[in-house]
């Protein structure tokens, strides 16, 4: 930390790492931030920050910035500086004569959790207004699209139910998938509060996570499962709590879909489904099982959080609906200390995603195939839209490497180090004609990008995230861009050479067009974000005043939907070649792909990944800890240290993926979710060896 000097003013914005969203007042002298200091006002958090959200400002002022845009007409040439004017030229004469010669769904783009909400929408406006295509895609593509489809198909919203002060009513709280002490510590810390108050603790986890055991915390259960059997387990605890007649049948009745329910019901109660059956498939012990249904049935209030350990997977969206099913079936929903929370992994995938960033949806979450909904968009627009749904983002790397998608822009997303099987993504983007990265850095996508336009953090534009709640905040402008431009500006200037003729003077009016033309946004303005401090959508004519806890008197479909999760096991197996199953997860000092805070002050504190490999698993192969070891999958082999600890059970490997040099999705699988192709990154067979490193 650079003590700059005394702050002459500051500035409230919002924290650009997880989903929680904390506030923070940005201590300024000049045009150089003193300090960060979490804001006592903040709704998401209180006054209280965590390590990463500190120090987040050290980013910014990073020598790596890239403050100039550079083009290039093959990736074998060195970049060449030139002025926004050239690079944007340049940009939109090579993207009209791609759309001119291969068609229009030969173009896409991808929009970025890690912007604001208005950006997003730019990108995806550009994309269907400008490039006359649906093909935009959005980075929750590779973490929460699962979320978004699971519970929209049973509640009718894509988002969690209730908002983090929720926590402080819950008797009993579920932990599945997630590592909130690590990856939402602030939110992890009012968890940690609750239970040292009393509430009781279930967690399925293949890993010990901290909570498990922590001072002055033990949970009551914890289930170890296999990795790629959460629908099981899960499926299981329902099983107990059909057949034990622990169902909340008056709240089954008056809410949700009665025969639908019956046939769930039968479903679960079958003997395939029994802890003894599962235990066999997922080595948990049948009396956790059956332990952990009771406890969530009877416990009093029982909120279910969880994060990219349910969703990662190739049924990702099946335990989504899972876990509904156990909220509705037991009434945990509708009120306070209850509900079904994703923790969302970015600042803003919640918003992201509300922003019509996927290939199917408009702003809103509305089918672009509707026709009522996409004259509203053409009416505000003035352009024609495609009626037909676009490509995903593997869809966009399959048609490239086919040859005929030929041309990209990507905001906010390095897709070479966060999604799924590396190769496969250096073979689509190499085979475009077109690639347009706008980032801070110059990243590993940037390898294969012939345009690079400096993109700008989130300290220097105004803007709104969305966190995981809900809960939409103002980012403020804390200092002059050093690129020259905010991204939703550089979005602007590229849909002006592209002949689309907008006019925003400032992100405010992006949003007026956002609630103009979205129901559950009518009611939000920057004017009024700015008055309340935050509101939690929807906020509109019947909620005035937001919403912070969904589904009070009945869905938003109408009925809850029971859906009948029947288990496929994935199929990445185990075998004599690939005998370990390799899962990852995140650090508290680190943030998704470190990008960012490998440069801030948090570097210091994890400067590498490791690989977590149980005693027994290391003895077997001769490793001690701190060794260097080989991981090789069917997919590929990558080498980093270990670290030997029984936090992780016997036949399972974990790691990080902070920092580059670990490239832990050369090893991954492309293997993905049945309904949104969200990869299975938890899921690799491996095996491990000892080497002589890289
Ligand atoms: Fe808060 Fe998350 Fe930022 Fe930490 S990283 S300060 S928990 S928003």
């Amino acid at each position: 930390l650079i003590q700059i000097g005394q702050p002459e003013h500051s500035v409230v914005t919002t924290c650009a790492y997880c989903g929680v969203g904390c506030a923070f007042k940005a201590e300024m002298r000049g045009q150089e931030v003193v300090r960060m200091v979490p804001w006592k006002d903040g709704k998401a958090n209180r006054g209280h920050s965590c390590v990463k959200g500190r120090f987040a400002w050290g980013y910014a002022m990073h020598q790596d910035r890239i403050l100039k845009p550079m083009i290039r007409d093959k990736v074998s040439d060195p970049w060449r500086e030139v002025s926004w004017d050239e690079a944007l030229s340049f940009t939109a004469q090579k993207l009209t004569h791609i759309r001119d010669t291969y068609g229009r769904r030969a173009i896409g783009g991808i929009t970025s959790s890690r912007c604001t909400n208005e950006e997003a929408y730019l990108v995806q406006k550009l994309i269907r207004a400008g490039f006359g295509t649906n093909n935009v895609d959005t980075c929750a593509r590779v973490c929460h699209s699962p979320t978004g489809y699971g519970l929209n198909q049973a509640f009718g919203t894509s988002a969690g139910t209730q908002d983090f002060d929720s926590v402080e009513d819950s008797d009993v709280i579920l932990v599945i998938g997630a590592n909130p002490t690590d990856g939402h510590p602030v939110f992890g810390s009012r968890m940690k509060k609750r239970l040292r108050e009393g509430a009781k603790l279930i967690v399925l986890d293949p890993r010990r996570i901290d909570l498990v055991r922590s001072p002055h915390i033990k949970a009551d259960f914890h289930l170890p499962l296999q990795p790629g059997t959460n629908v099981a387990v899960v499926t299981s605890m329902a099983h107990v709590i059909v057949t034990e007649g622990l169902v909340n049948e008056d709240y089954v009745r008056q809410f949700c879909d009665w025969e639908e329910f019956q046939d769930w019901a039968e479903f679960a109660a079958d003997q395939r489904n029994s802890p003894e059956e599962v235990e066999k498939l997922s080595g948990v012990p049948a009396h956790l099982i059956r332990g952990a249904a009771r406890l969530y049935a009877t416990g009093g209030n029982a909120a279910i959080y969880y994060g990219l350990g349910v969703t990662e997977h190739s049924q990702g969206s099946t335990t989504v609906m899972a876990i509904a099913n156990l909220a509705m079936a037991t009434g945990n929903i509708g009120r306070r200390g209850v509900g079904v929370n994703p923790l969302r992994g970015q600042n803003n995938v919640q918003g992201s995603c509300d922003m019509g960033s996927f290939p199917h949806e408009l702003p809103g979450y509305r089918h672009i195939s509707d026709d009522a909904t996409r004259a509203t968009f053409e009416a505000m627009w003035g352009r024609p839209l495609d009626p037909e749904p676009g490509l995903r983002i593997p869809n966009m790397l399959d048609a490239a490497v086919d040859g005929t998608f030929k041309a990209i822009y990507i905001q906010g997303e390095d897709i070479l180090q966060s999604d799924p099987d590396t190769r496969h993504v250096s073979a689509g983007l190499a085979a475009m004609d077109l690639v347009i990265v706008q980032d801070l850095f110059l990243n590993e996508t940037a390898r294969f990008a012939h345009v690079f336009l400096p993109g700008c953090t989130f300290l220097e534009k105004d803007g709104t995230f969305t966190n995981a709640e809900r809960r939409i905040q103002l980012v403020r402008k804390v200092m002059a861009p050093k690129n020259g431009y905010a991204d939703w500006e550089v979005t602007q200037l590229l849909a002006n050479a592209m002949d689309m003729g907008w006019t925003y003077t400032h992100p405010s009016q992006v949003m007026d067009e956002i609630a103009a033309l979205t129901p559950s946004f009518s009611g939000v303005s920057f004017a009024r974000l700015d008055e309340m401090g935050s509101v939690q959508w929807p906020c509109n004519e019947a909620n005035p005043e937001g919403v912070p806890i969904m589904h009070i008197n009945g869905f938003a479909r109408g009925k809850g939907k029971f859906v009948i999760t029947e288990y496929v096991p994935t199929d990445e197996r185990t075998g004599a070649r690939f005998p370990l199953l390799l899962t990852t997860g995140r650090i508290l000092s680190h943030y998704n792909v470190g990008a960012q805070t490998r440069r801030t002050a948090n570097v210091a504190w994890h400067p590498e990944d490791r690989l977590e490999l149980h005693p027994n698993d290391a003895e077997l192969r001769g490793v001690r800890d701190g060794d260097w070891v080989r991981i090789d999958s069917r997919a590929g082999a990558t080498t980093l240290r270990a670290l030997i600890t029984d936090r992780v059970a016997p036949g399972v490997v974990y790691t990080t993926f902070h920092h580059p040099d670990t490239q832990a999705n050369v090893v991954t699988t492309d293997f993905s979710d049945w309904a949104t192709n969200c990869p299975e990154f938890k899921v690799t067979a491996v095996q491990i060896s000892r080497s002589n490193g890289p």
